[in-house]
């Protein structure tokens, strides 16, 4: 095969990238959108496919627009910046559509995607490593996709504005005291990433300086310095994580300034927030996501409802005034206790809290579910969470994806028991190819 191969783009794989069919060859091509045409350069193959990068564009589609981000094409974070908003979500609502015909097969309504008020600047939590460039200079950024090269960005067209300032001066402060970032290849240095974390509806901002050692030389006039400049900044933190490992955050932790969380509300519940907690990053559509989903609860207080998949209880707890019990199942221990002091914090007296595997817990489950809200991670749900759902005969279940296409295998898997009769994208991550959607599943069969 030729390098320089020639092709319109027809659509767009679940990882956002164009697709060319070639006679025999599929090629994916990242930046490239449906009905442009291009010479693309094939870079490497994996599975079959070819992966490329665009040589010369011929034809532009008409939703292209300025990315606000110079660096969007190469970072992997935002596949689709350089298309006008509106069009991303018909992106999305196609993706789903797809995914339930295509891995689900069943006929079912996919509602056009929710999308987002505020398409920029939403995330709420920002991780950054910083290294040094070949003069010695501190750089933060964002390593280029698939390697671990960074890429030095002062400003993320889809972080929250609050963090760009005080990065900078944290890089300045750095060089000014002589602290040094760490290096991955020797496993010598200091610094290794900051995360902040800013709040919606509380005044309050984390900083989290993650490093290979505790206590390091310089640390108070450094973080004095840094308060001063940014009092904005309401604790920080200092994760230690001396591992040689991509994982960002270690085990160790010390409060280094105020009280080592912060605050944040989702429909009206107050939740802390520590430097490890899970919490999703886009605070403004999660309550568009959870009202979605809620909204398919019916209004029988008498109901009991399982929140699996919980994270740090947010779903269960909200649904809680809607239930006459709520059981609530987390795998990761630490999300878990979040999820007990999550209650205690909203004098939330009906919900209980297991720290299990979804699947074990509710093979194991004594009693009556009327309604499961299952929110698994991207891999989806497993055979044995499913074949309970069927034998307990639980008559609706509500399910939040963040992958339509192990949603779509999930659904197939249930599919001779549950009818779909509703399925709604909400576009939680703008600017990526990602989507969230709800779906309703009612029993219309009993094994
Ligand atoms: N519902 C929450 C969290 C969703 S993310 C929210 O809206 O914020 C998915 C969660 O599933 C993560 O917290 C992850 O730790 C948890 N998880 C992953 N595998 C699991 C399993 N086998 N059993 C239970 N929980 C699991």
């Amino acid at each position: 095969m030729q390098r320089i191969v020639h092709g319109t783009c027809i659509d767009l794989s679940s990882e956002g990238k164009g697709v060319i069919k070639l006679q025999k060859d599929i090629v994916f091509v990242d930046g490239l959108f449906p009905g442009e045409e291009a010479d693309i350069e094939l870079l490497y193959q994996r599975a079959g496919v070819y992966f490329g990068k665009v040589k010369k564009l011929f034809k532009l589609s008409k939703d292209r627009i300025q990315p606000k981000c110079k660096i969007c094409t190469s970072c992997g974070g935002c596949q689709y910046q350089q298309i006008d908003y509106k069009a991303q979500l018909v992106f999305k609502t196609n993706r789903v559509k797809n995914a339930i015909k295509r891995i689900g097969k069943v006929d079912a309504e996919v509602k056009p995607c929710i999308g987002a008020k505020n398409p920029y600047n939403y995330r709420n939590k920002i991780q950054v490593p910083f290294s040094k460039d070949r003069n010695g200079k501190v750089i933060y950024g964002f390593y280029k996709e698939n390697s671990h090269i960074i890429m030095p960005v002062k400003e993320c067209a889809i972080e929250n504005k609050k963090a760009a300032p005080i990065l900078w001066d944290i890089k300045l402060l750095l060089e000014k005291h002589k602290i040094s970032t760490y290096n991955e290849d020797t496993g010598k240095g200091i610094l290794r990433y900051v995360l902040i974390r800013t709040s919606l509806h509380f005044d309050e901002l984390m900083v989290v300086l993650v490093t290979s050692t505790m206590n390091f030389p310089g640390q108070r006039n450094f973080i004095d310095e840094l308060i001063k400049l940014h009092p904005e900044i309401t604790t920080v933190v200092e994760n230690v994580n001396s591992r040689h490992t991509n994982v960002i955050l270690g085990e160790h932790e010390k409060v280094l300034y105020g009280k080592g969380y912060i605050q944040d509300k989702i429909c009206d519940l107050t939740f802390n927030i520590s430097a490890s907690s899970f919490f999703q990053v886009n605070p403004e559509q999660v309550e568009v996501l959870y009202k979605t989903a809620l909204n398919l609860l019916n209004d029988d207080k008498n109901q009991v409802v399982l929140d699996a998949y919980a994270g740090v209880g947010t779903i269960g707890l909200i649904a809680s005034s809607k239930a006459k019990h709520v059981y609530s199942v987390e795998l990761n221990k630490f999300a878990s206790k979040n999820a007990v002091e999550n209650a205690k914090r909203n004098n939330i007296s009906n919900v209980t809290f297991a720290c299990d595997d979804a699947g074990k817990y509710i093979s194991s489950f004594d009693g009556e579910l009327d309604v499961v809200i299952m929110d698994p991670p991207r891999k989806g749900s497993d055979e044995v969470f499913l074949d309970t759902l069927i034998n307990k005969k639980v008559k609706n279940v509500i399910y939040v994806s963040c992958d339509p296409e192990t949603l779509a295998r999930d659904i197939n898997y249930l599919s001779k028991y549950y009818k779909v009769t509703y399925i709604q994208p909400v576009d939680m991550f703008p600017m990526t190819c990602h989507v969230e959607t709800v779906c309703l599943l009612t029993k219309v069969k009993n094994n």
